[in-house]
């Protein structure tokens, strides 16, 4: 009775469903690097790498562990290009019973596993992916039924089912659920931020860079300064690092932004959560002791852990719930093609620059770059859908389909009608400069909104907000934006809305 064990690139946990009850002397764990999944995007030089060293780092653990593993190591010339491949030419080798894997997370791959059965004539046992805290099936009851699906009351049910920041007559520790308002500061360079968690590429890790840098050379971003871990022993080094130097200060300065500082207070931990390397629940338990240890305060944790148990868990839900015509919708009709600075960061906006920038080097933007930066300045502008996910997709070392979408087509775009947010992120330039130094060295003047030299980001955000009066004037929350650009003069407006279809016509040269 031996089966094939599929263990994907984003599955690197020793805890792995598709693991349990299997028998190191009979079945037979399979690893690939294959090329349909490597190349179905312009995925990032450095997600690459962090993803094959650290399946061959966790594939070599395996075997020291006694179990027999099928490696496929990434190779142009191999007639295997796919994972059914790889998977058909292991049962055609071994005598093996059935395929045993966890679900993955993505809707492309998980209709191409589910079909195994009848396409590769074996027994396909697909099993639940326990690492997350809410199953499918539990996030669609929660959901059932209700006429909004809003983030801050599922995050109170995973608070309850975790014990998490809770007290034992089941109150929230310190009397709130939620402390954001206290993490809205701007940085102003003190205190310092901490210097980054590295690890030096080891000789797996080496070999796996030039092999990115010859067969992947037209992918976005480098190979150079790699310094992510590979291992669970280096990711737990990272998660320490994080709680020591950056936890205390993680919530004041969540939504800051800098010009000089990529990295800032932010753990950076998404990329080894996602992969496998770190147990998100571990994880929030690190931090939550921090909090009952004095060593970190009430809002940072609260907030980290919230983005965890909470943020995440529910874009989860939502992709699967409503995949896989979520990745069709679009109901802000944008039609517009995705500027070709956002894969070189050449553009004047510096605000722009600096993020695109940090992403070609490091395959890592924090949230509020992703968010009101290169995200608003999408959605200001109408970018379709598709070519703005694709990027997202392609050029961060923390993303999957599962977390992507939703937050990109949901949060970001509000092209699902706003499963994500009750109203669209969208903001001025007067956001971007109350949050970051940006404005100071950019080449456009945040405080100017008609003129040749003003802030693209004010003409568009009026724009933005005339074109879908149909779509949001309506919205309790939006209504006094409406009233705002009401009020103001019609010359005025005029002028706003000439510049803004100025800016859009000539947005390639921004
Ligand atoms: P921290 O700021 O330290 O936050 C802690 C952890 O919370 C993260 O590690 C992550 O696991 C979790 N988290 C925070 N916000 C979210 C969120 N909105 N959704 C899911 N998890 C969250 N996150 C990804 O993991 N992969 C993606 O592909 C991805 N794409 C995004 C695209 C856009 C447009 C936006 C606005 C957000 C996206 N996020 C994505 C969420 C978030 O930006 C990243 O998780 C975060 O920046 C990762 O950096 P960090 O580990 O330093 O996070
Ligand atoms: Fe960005 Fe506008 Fe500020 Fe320039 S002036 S950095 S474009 S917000």
């Amino acid at each position: 009775m031996a089966n094939l064990i599929l263990i994907l690139g984003d599955q690197l946990s020793p805890e792995i469903s598709a693991l349990q009850n299997a028998d190191p002397n009979e079945d037979r764990i399979v690893m690939a690097e294959v090329a349909d999944e490597a190349g179905y995007t312009n995925h990032h030089k450095k997600k690459l790498v962090l993803l094959f060293s650290a399946m061959r780092h966790f594939a070599g653990q395996l075997e020291q562990d006694g179990w027999q593993v099928h490696y496929h190591a990434f190779d142009p010339g191999s007639k295997h290009k796919s994972l059914e491949d790889v998977v058909a030419a292991q049962l055609k080798e071994h005598s093996l019973e059935s395929v045993i894997t966890t679900e993955c997370g993505e809707w492309r791959l998980h209709d191409q596993i589910s079909q195994w059965h009848t396409r590769l004539g074996v027994q396909v046992e697909i099993r639940p992916d326990t690492r997350f805290i809410a199953s499918k099936q539990e996030f669609a009851d929660w959901a059932e039924g209700r006429k909004q699906l809003r983030m801050e009351f599922f995050y109170r049910e995973m608070r309850r089912k975790t014990g998490l920041l809770m007290t034992a007559d089941g109150d929230p520790e310190g009397g709130e659920w939620n402390f954001d308002a206290d993490n809205r500061k701007k940085w102003t360079g003190k205190p310092a931020a901490p210097a980054t968690f590295r690890v030096e590429p080891d000789k797996i890790t080496q070999a796996v860079i030039k092999l990115v840098d010859e067969h992947f050379e037209d992918h976005f971003g480098t190979t150079e300064d790699f310094h992510f871990a590979v291992t669970r022993e280096d990711a737990e080094a990272a998660l320490e690092h994080f709680i020591d130097y950056a936890l205390p200060c993680f919530g004041d300065y969540q939504d800051a932004m800098s010009d000089t500082e990529d990295w800032l207070f932010h753990s950076i931990l998404s990329p080894y959560i996602n992969c496998g390397l770190l147990d998100p629940l571990s994880v929030c338990e690190a931090a939550a002791q921090a909090w009952y240890s004095g060593r970190a305060p009430i809002n940072a944790v609260e907030g980290f852990i919230r983005q965890i148990i909470g943020w995440r868990e529910f874009v989860r839900g939502i992709y699967w719930m409503l995949m896989p015509d979520y990745a069709e919708e679009n109901r802000l009709g944008n039609s517009r093609a995705l500027p070709w600075f956002y894969w070189t960061g050449e553009t004047k906006m510096r605000c722009m620059h600096r993020a695109i920038d940090a992403t070609r080097r490091n395959a890592y933007a924090h949230h509020i770059q992703r968010l009101m930066v290169t995200g608003n300045f999408a959605l200001l502008a109408g970018i379709k859908p598709e070519e703005i996910c694709d990027w997202y997709l392609a050029v961060y070392a923390d993303a999957y389909d599962w977390v992507e979408l939703p937050n990109v087509l949901g949060m970001v775009m509000h092209a699902d009608g706003g499963y994500l947010g009750s109203k669209p992120y969208a903001a001025s330039g007067k956001y971007i400069q109350r949050m970051s130094d940006h404005c100071a060295n950019c080449h456009y003047k945040v405080s100017n909104s008609t003129e040749d030299d003003a802030c693209p980001f004010n003409a568009l955000y009026w724009h933005f907000i005339d074109r879908h009066r149909d779509d949001f004037e309506g919205n309790p929350r939006m209504g006094m934006m409406y009233r705002n650009w009401d009020k103001q003069d019609p010359d005025r407006r005029e002028a706003l809305l000439k510049r803004a279809e100025w800016l859009l016509d000539n947005v390639e040269n921004l």
